[in-house]
């Protein structure tokens, strides 16, 4: 069955919880046992001190480790990615920093494409060097013989443990092409030690693109964004093969980063509906991009729908991009004074950052979402002063087109009036 079928029914049993037809909230800490044997041989199979035997199955022990509303949306997102399992986590960052973590070691090295999610890229700058971890980035359009090279020529002799991928990117939807650092990780892996590949999904997954297809071995997520979807939940996410997801659910168990009963039973709501609404996001972010596009307020679109045709990002995005999502960041004719000038005039569009809701959002980036990026990368990476960053949600697109139109009113009276 396809992934939209399973999200009412996989992982739950009603008839194991009083016939209630959807998943009640566990607003509960711990689990009872029904004896001391039982309890031992839950701990002895949670802390992984021997294998499970025939027919054996794990009971619940205490929230922290696992509870009934995390392990179904646990399941029911692996089935987006088509992957044998996933964790949830209290955030985005928990899960990037948790999942980091786990195979990134101090006097290790991480390899990460730029642009990053501001918060990621403070994380890889200014906290994995506390603990003596070497970080080496990569933007877009560098080939693997440059990344390799760059690597041993900073770090010689050493090879990074994790290569760390956003694409789209955010903010500019900068595309990476996963085939290519999926071969930059297995350049790095021995026998001995895998390199992991790790990509962050939350532009345009679960739905739009399956990085798992071009080789990655993690798949991370701020739920946050378009698997909640309604902006009323903070959360995080991480598929992959059994193996790591259970070393990651290990570091998650002392990190404590694991999401709450009713976070995730807030997700396991919103997963039902995830397809319907990226479609109809997707759909109407298009209808006003050509707008923009069109606009003579509007100096450069980044949006994928309008690559270059034969360019090298159009091929990447053929190959792994299912759709073009519905985040559009454009250049305004100006800069900052333009950029909050349309932004302070438009309605309808929630001046905040996150993306990916039901309600359209609006933000700039330069002095919001990357403020900490330095301003050298953020001149190198697009993210100017005059960059806007929209989040297409589901009102009407005309509607929104109206708002649009209007606050690029506002700026246009106000350069008239400058230039007279
Ligand atoms: C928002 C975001 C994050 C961080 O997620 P939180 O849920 O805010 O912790 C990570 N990556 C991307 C691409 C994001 O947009």
């Amino acid at each position: 069955m396809k992934p939209e079928s399973l999200m009412m029914t996989l992982g739950y049993d009603a008839h194991e919880h009083q016939g209630a037809a959807k998943c009640p909230i566990y607003q509960t800490s711990t689990f009872v046992f029904n004896n001391c044997e039982e309890g031992k041989a839950f701990f002895e199979l949670a802390y992984g001190l021997r294998e499970k035997e025939e027919g054996e199955e794990m009971g619940m022990i205490y929230s922290r480790l696992d509870h009934p509303n995390m392990n179904i949306l646990e399941k029911r997102l692996a089935a987006w990615d088509e992957a044998e399992a996933g964790a949830f986590f209290s955030s985005g960052m928990a899960a990037i920093s948790t999942s980091i973590l786990t195979f990134v070691k101090p006097g290790d090295v991480l390899l990460f494409s730029s642009p990053v999610y501001g918060g990621t890229d403070h994380f890889i700058h200014h906290v994995l060097p506390q603990f003596n971890i070497g970080v080496v980035g990569f933007v877009k359009g560098e080939n693997e013989d440059v990344i390799i090279d760059r690597v041993e020529k900073a770090y010689p002799g050493k090879k990074p443990s994790m290569v760390y991928v956003e694409t789209p990117g955010n903010p500019t939807n900068s595309l990476i092409d996963i085939e290519m650092a999926s071969r930059v990780a297995k350049y790095f892996s021995t026998n001995d030690k895998k390199c992991v590949l790790a990509v962050d999904n939350t532009f345009l997954g679960p739905v739009f693109q399956h990085p798992m297809e071009f080789g990655a071995d993690l798949v991370v997520y701020s739920a946050t964004k378009y698997i909640g979807g309604h902006s009323d939940v903070i959360a995080g996410a991480c598929t992959g093969s059994a193996e790591l997801i259970a070393q990651i659910k290990g570091m998650r168990t002392f990190f404590g980063s694991q999401l709450d009963p009713n976070s995730s039973w807030l997700l396991q709501r919103s997963l039902e509906t995830v397809k319907i609404r990226m479609e109809a996001q997707a759909k109407s972010a298009k209808i006003v991009a050509d707008y923009l596009k069109d606009h003579p307020l509007v100096e450069k679109m980044h949006y994928l729908g309008f690559l270059e045709e034969g360019s090298e990002l159009q091929d990447i995005f053929n190959r792994q991009c299912l759709s073009t999502g519905s985040m559009i960041a454009f250049d305004i004719v100006g800069g900052e004074k333009e950029a909050f000038m349309f932004l302070n005039n438009l309605k309808l569009f929630k001046l905040a950052v996150s993306l990916g809701s039901t309600e359209s959002l609006a933000e700039h980036p330069a002095t919001m979402t990357h403020v900490d990026v330095s301003p050298e990368d953020r001149l190198k990476l697009g993210i100017s002063p005059s960059l806007v960053r929209l989040s297409i949600g589901l009102e009407n697109p005309q509607d929104l087109i109206d708002q649009i139109a209007n606050a690029f009113e506002v700026v246009k009276k106000a350069n008239s009036s400058a230039v007279c």
